[in-house]
């Protein structure tokens, strides 16, 4: 199945067109202009969804070497086969036509095989190229997300704090990290099983997010620990809201426990200002060690980092 956009001064020959491939059943839209403005507006609209374009190369006010050049100066159309129609057989309009970035050529009158075997093929050339463009989406997202929560993982992370703390540097503007560390997860993982630990920080992930602002950045630095980067954002602010964030946890019932409270959760809170002279590892090692003495401290805490941490 597939979208066609016929460009073609003549009505007679897109209708043609639409005659010959229609029995065919490889496109199923059809989508017609009659000069390469209206064609290349067409093709441009995203909504339109065009897999292959077949375009008349003699038309009136933009004709089709100006179609393909245009067509081709848009990266977002790349991917688009275009074929070229004309009854002109010269050898140096076709090479013209391909130097210019047409995928293929045919000549009018269309012989009806060989005009549904070629867009057909760049049918399937788009299907591909679509395919490939899904799976590098995947990749992508692979590559940045964490499966289980869906948050950013501990690289989209590391990418985010670095560009963080440089403007942070550089604008002399705060910035805040939260190490935010789940309290005696292993028990929970004991008594209600694996599967229900993972739900629970599926849903540990989820107040996060919604508890934080729509600028902090948060993400699963592993196992059972999440990280928060605050832009903009002092010392105070931050302490503030860690606690929200750990009375949020603290208050809700998770599903499949006994009751609310069963789950709760440590923070350490790092801030950096100006004047203060860390690297971006010693941000994180500072965060560590304020969760560190949250934990030592009785859990279920927020714990600012001691200055003298570096
Ligand atoms: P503390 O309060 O000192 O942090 O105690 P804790 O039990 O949370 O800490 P510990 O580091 O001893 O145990 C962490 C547990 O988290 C053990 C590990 O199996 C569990 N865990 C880590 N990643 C996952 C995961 O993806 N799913 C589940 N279900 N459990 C995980
Ligand atoms: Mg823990
Ligand atoms: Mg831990």
């Amino acid at each position: 199945m597939g979208v066609l956009l016929i460009i073609d001064d003549s009505i007679a020959v897109r209708e043609e067109l639409i005659d010959l491939l229609t029995a065919e059943g490889d496109f199923n839209v059809f989508l017609q202009a009659g000069d390469g403005a209206s064609g290349l507006k067409i093709l441009s609209d995203p909504a339109q969804n065009v897999d292959v374009v077949c375009c008349d190369l003699n038309m009136p006010r933009m004709d089709g070497y100006q179609f393909l050049r245009m067509a081709r100066a848009n990266p977002g159309l790349m991917g688009i086969p275009i074929v070229m129609a004309t009854s002109e057989t010269d050898a140096t309009d076709v090479v013209k036509a391909f130097e210019l970035g047409a995928n293929d050529f045919i000549s009018k009158p269309f012989n009806p095989s060989i005009l549904r075997v070629r867009l057909k093929n760049m049918l399937h050339i788009k299907h591909l190229q679509d395919l490939l463009k899904a799976q590098r989406g995947m990749m992508e997202e692979m590559a940045t997300r964490d499966s289980l929560t869906s948050l950013a993982n501990l690289r989209s992370f590391r990418l985010s704090l670095e560009d963080e703390y440089h403007r942070s540097r550089r604008y002399g503007d705060p910035m805040s990290l939260l190490m935010v560390d789940l309290d005696h997860f292993k028990k929970i993982n004991d008594t209600y099983g694996h599967r229900r630990g993972d739900a629970v920080l599926r849903e540990t992930a989820r107040i996060m997010v919604d508890v934080m602002r729509k600028v902090d950045f948060v993400a699963r630095y592993g196992g059972e620990e999440f990280v928060v980067i605050m832009p903009h954002t002092g010392l105070e602010g931050a302490v503030k809201a860690a606690e929200r964030l750990r009375a949020s946890v603290e208050d809700t019932w998770f599903e499949g426990l006994p009751e609310a409270g069963d789950i709760t959760i440590s923070i350490g809170v790092t801030t950096l200002v100006e004047g203060v002279d860390v690297e971006v590892d010693g941000l994180i090692e500072r965060a560590d060690e304020a969760l560190y003495r949250a934990k030592v401290n009785g859990r279920n805490r927020v714990e600012k980092a001691d200055a003298a941490v570096k």
